[in-house]
C-alpha cells in the first residue's frame, strides 16, 4: 500500500468497490448490482453486477438473493452466450 491514487473504472460504484479499503479480504471494482429479474412480491431473483478482481479482466456477477448460491460469476464471452442463448430460448417459447 503507498497510498497512490485508485483508478476506478467508469463502471465501479464506489460504494460498492473494496479496493483501497483497508481490511477487504479481496480488493475489487464492482458496479451497483441491477436487478436482472424481478418478483413483485418477493424482489428480486437475480442480481446482476460487474466486477473486476485483476486488471483487464472484467466479469459479470450473477447472485440470487433467495438462492443458496454465493452466486456465479462468468466472463464477459459466456455472459454473452448466455444472454444470447436465452433470447433463442424465449424466442422458440414464444413460438
Ligand atoms: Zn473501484
Amino acid at each position: 500500500m503507498d497510498g497512490s491514487t485508485v483508478i476506478h473504472p467508469d463502471w465501479c460504484h464506489i460504494q460498492q468497490c473494496r479496493v483501497g479499503t483497508p481490511g477487504a479480504a479481496y480488493a475489487w471494482h464492482r458496479s451497483s448490482p441491477v436487478s436482472g429479474c424481478a418478483d413483485p412480491d418477493t424482489g428480486s431473483l437475480v442480481d446482476v453486477s460487474l466486477w473486476q478482481i485483476r486488471p483487464g479482466h472484467v466479469n459479470v456477477l450473477l447472485e440470487f438473493p433467495d438462492g443458496i448460491e454465493e452466486g456465479t460469476e462468468l466472463t464477459a464471452d459466456q455472459a454473452e452466450q448466455l444472454a444470447a442463448t436465452m433470447t433463442r430460448l424465449v424466442a422458440s417459447a414464444r413460438g
